[in-house]
């Protein structure tokens, strides 16, 4: 398999191998969205996805949806087609919530938050 058959692509160029080189940013705190950002300083789309979750009466984090949105995955549908591309960013995204996210530090956020009310 070639490299481009396992990277993803970012329509403005940036190709990004490996899951950990996206953006991961937790400003949308009031709505419980964490943004996925292409790595790329100057992408003109910036948002690639969204990770959403919610926290259940134990204080527990629980995953909602996570998700890319439609002009990065059409456009590396359009590169590798669809199987192998919802397969990849399936993959991405699954590596985002299980090991990209700190999840222990946006419970701890959340705590403050819970706190300082
Ligand atoms: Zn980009």
């Amino acid at each position: 398999m070639s490299e481009s058959q396992v990277t993803v692509q970012c329509p403005c160029g940036r190709i990004i191998k490996d899951p950990s080189e996206y953006k991961l940013l937790y400003l949308k705190k009031e709505q419980n969205e964490i943004d996925i950002l292409c790595p790329n300083d100057t992408c003109y789309l910036r948002e690639l996805g969204f990770v959403k979750f919610r926290v259940d009466k134990n204080g527990e984090i629980k995953l909602e949806k996570a998700s890319f949105y439609p002009p990065f995955v059409t456009w590396n549908v359009a590169r590798m087609g669809r199987e192998k591309a919802t397969k990849i960013l399936r993959d991405h995204l699954k590596w985002i919530y299980s090991k990209g996210i700190d999840w222990e530090k946006i419970k701890a956020d959340l705590k403050k938050k819970e706190q300082s009310e």
